[in-house]
């Protein structure tokens, strides 16, 4: 059975049609052929890749890259058993919408993580528990929003984020104080010109209000208030506040106004891991 002519139909078309579209994606698209054979690959790509992931666990090799994986739509939890793993690629598995929250139990030797060219709509949130990154390349995918506990990736030094749904950075951003390159190309950023700023809110789980930490109550939608700032040679990224009330909006604007750098004091002053 030659699959070669089929994975060409796997890669997928972006919903607006823009950073993934791929003019040939979709000529076997309503195929019922095809779908079997999608998925008996599927199936035998991930079994395939278990077995790999079990095999590179009892190694002692430091770099793993699982890549062209084209019918891989969620990577197997056996990626946690790669724990003496320091770089990880995982690239251009261009169905690829899901990975494991088994990937924070490399956190023990992970510094460099490229997720390149995959599908991803969202991270794992165990993602930010691998506190030694010091790379992290998350281009090419369909992230809207990034976490808000980015923070603890307190080592990062370089972070790509380029042609991805992106419109604001979470304000947590500034306290990525090693931060020595950071890429933004290609994100439908909101620029200081926008009236009013329309950034992408994050789903209601991930957000609380960023000045008085209480999650929003259901009906609630959030209020949002924008800043500019420049990190890492860039100028003028945006970051979106989500505010819960009144009250909470009056006070962040005050501060944003005044100077950004306190806010970042009066957001932390309860946590006392960040610096
Ligand atoms: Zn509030």
């Amino acid at each position: 059975m030659s699959i070669t002519p089929v994975t060409t139909s796997l890669i997928p078309a972006s919903p607006n049609g823009g950073l993934h579209a791929k003019p040939y994606a979709l000529v076997f698209q309503d195929n019922s052929e095809t779908t079997e054979i999608e998925r008996h690959e599927r199936q035998h790509q991930t079994q395939a890749l278990t077995v790999r992931l079990v095999e590179h666990a009892q190694s002692s090799e430091t770099t793993l890259t699982i890549e062209s994986q084209h019918s891989v739509v969620e990577l197997p939890p056996e990626l946690g058993r790669a724990t003496k793993t320091k770089r990880l690629k995982i690239e251009h598995n261009y169905q690829l919408r899901a990975l494991p929250e088994t990937i924070g139990f490399l956190q023990d030797r992970l510094e460099e993580l490229s997720l390149s060219y995959n599908c991803l709509p969202v991270l794992p949130a165990a993602l930010t528990d691998l506190h030694l990154l010091k790379v992290l390349n998350l281009s090419n995918n369909r992230l809207r929003y990034l976490p808000s506990d980015i923070d603890r990736l307190r080592h990062l030094e370089d972070l790509d984020v380029q042609c991805n749904y992106l419109t604001a950075f979470p304000p947590e951003i500034i306290y990525l104080r090693k931060m020595k390159r950071l890429q933004v190309h290609n994100n439908p950023w909101v620029d200081e010109e926008d009236q009013p700023p329309q950034p992408f809110i994050p789903p209601d789980s991930q957000v609380a209000c960023t000045l008085c930490k209480n999650p929003y109550a259901a009906a609630v939608t959030p209020r949002v208030v924008m800043n500019f700032v420049d990190i890492a040679g860039n100028k003028s990224l945006p970051v979106a506040y989500f505010v819960c009330s009144d009250k909470c909006q009056k006070m962040v604007s005050e501060i944003v106004n005044s100077e950004s750098t306190n806010f970042s004091r009066l957001m932390y002053e309860e946590t006392e891991d960040v610096y």
